[in-house]
């Protein structure tokens, strides 16, 4: 069945590029770099040769180009494959660029975009703090302006690629408290005064996540990314296209379980019939057929709105928050119809199950996203 008119022949083309990338590159690897914790650099080299990484991002700056349907598309189709970490991991560039093209001086665009779109460089996004994750706004990490440089003090928490990442898109108070306060600064691995130490997940083994320190750490003032004291619209513009990419990747995940669930409801026999011969049973999976419906509408109309020009906030907010909730109960039903084989490590269940929860916490929570939404509906 056709889906949205805004996917055509070449989106389709893409879609086969990317189920190919996935099935060579990712699946016969996946189960064992998630065991390992880890999955190697060569894997953004070829990504970034196959053109994936540049998905949706400007051609000028080393991009394939194609906007944000593009973005959308690649977060979807790797989501499909069932390995999350390697996924996020791969893909953290997608949070960590969008504002040094959108607000960095061009020297900044041309230096960075091109090594990181080709998989050469890792590229994050520090927004969040021990005190200040969904309070974006109470941000206590201070960069202090002192002659051509400015002066880090603070930490940063939870930070996807973290431990792996050559350049970091920061955010700092430059001025007084609030989110006028605000300003991005790219910050360089290696840079005195700045380290690194990882964190432990329920989920996502192979992308890691850290936490950041800076110690008097001087950052060249030419790093800015953008106007001093105008970060916090950067950092909600970036957030709003995270949400998106998130309700793209829930989409993506919410196929791999119905797919996985499917198969196995039809090879699986109980009481001397197949599982999905059960109604109980089928219709388990056809409600996450169902969900997988209504989040595909939400989500394609978001983009539609997107490539309108219109930023959409609540309807992405709605749509995030939608997503992630629907993805969880379609995990928890899919193991359910899995019996004990769905908790047995090892199975793209699984793991989709233990990992759902954070689909609901991170780029915005799923409370926090209803806020925004009621505000902006004027609720
Ligand atoms: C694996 C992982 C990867 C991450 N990657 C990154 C990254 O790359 N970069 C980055 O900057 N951050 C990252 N994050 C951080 C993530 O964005 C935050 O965890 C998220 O924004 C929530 O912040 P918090 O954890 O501090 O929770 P809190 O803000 O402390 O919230 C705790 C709970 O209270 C609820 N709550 C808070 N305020 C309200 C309110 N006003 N009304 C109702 N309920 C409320 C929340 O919904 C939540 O349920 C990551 C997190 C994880 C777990």
């Amino acid at each position: 069945m056709q889906r949205h008119p805004m996917y055509d022949d070449d989106t389709e083309t893409v879609r086969d590029q990317l189920r190919r990338f996935v099935a060579e590159e990712i699946e016969p690897n996946g189960e064992a770099w998630e065991e390992a914790g880890e999955f190697p650099l060569e894997l953004f080299r070829k990504a970034g040769a196959a053109g994936l990484l540049g998905l949706g991002f400007d051609e000028e700056y080393g991009g394939a180009g194609g906007g944000i349907l593009y973005y959308c598309l690649a977060r979807e189709e790797l989501a499909r494959g069932g390995f999350a970490g390697v996924r996020v991991g791969l893909m953290v560039h997608g949070i960590g660029l969008p504002p040094v093209l959108a607000l960095g001086p061009d020297e900044m665009k041309k230096r960075v975009a091109p090594a990181v779109l080709a998989g050469e460089k890792l590229i994050c996004l520090a927004i969040s703090e021990p005190e200040a994750g969904s309070d974006v706004a109470n941000i206590k990490t201070v960069a202090k302006r002192d002659g051509d440089h400015y002066v880090l003090n603070g930490q940063k928490m939870f930070i996807s690629n973290g431990m792996r990442a050559d350049y970091y898109t920061v955010a700092v108070r430059t001025g007084g408290p609030g989110m006028e306060g605000l300003s991005l600064l790219l910050v360089e691995k290696g840079t005195e005064g700045f380290e690194q130490t990882p964190l432990m997940k329920s989920g996502w083994w192979t992308s890691d996540t850290a936490t950041l320190y800076f110690n008097d750490c001087r950052v060249p003032a030419e790093n800015l990314i953008g106007e001093e004291n105008a970060g916090f619209r950067g950092i909600m513009n970036n957030f709003n296209l995270e949400r998106l990419g998130i309700a793209a990747t829930i989409v993506g995940s919410t196929k791999c379980i119905f797919e996985e669930t499917k198969h196995y409801a039809s090879e699986r026999q109980t009481f001397g019939k197949h599982l999905r011969e059960h109604q109980v049973v089928r219709h388990k999976i056809t409600d996450i057929a169902m969900r997988i419906q209504a989040m595909e509408a939400m989500l394609d109309s978001a983009i539609w709105r997107a490539l309108q020009g219109d930023k959409a906030i609540p309807e992405i907010a709605l749509l995030k928050a939608f997503a992630a909730t629907e993805h969880e109960k379609c995990a928890a039903d899919a193991v359910q119809i899995f019996g004990g084989a769905g908790i047995i490590r090892g199975s793209k269940v699984e793991r989709a199950f233990r990992e759902s929860k954070i689909l609901s916490i991170g780029g915005g929570s799923t409370e926090v996203m209803k806020d925004l939404a009621s505000r902006q509906l004027g609720i």
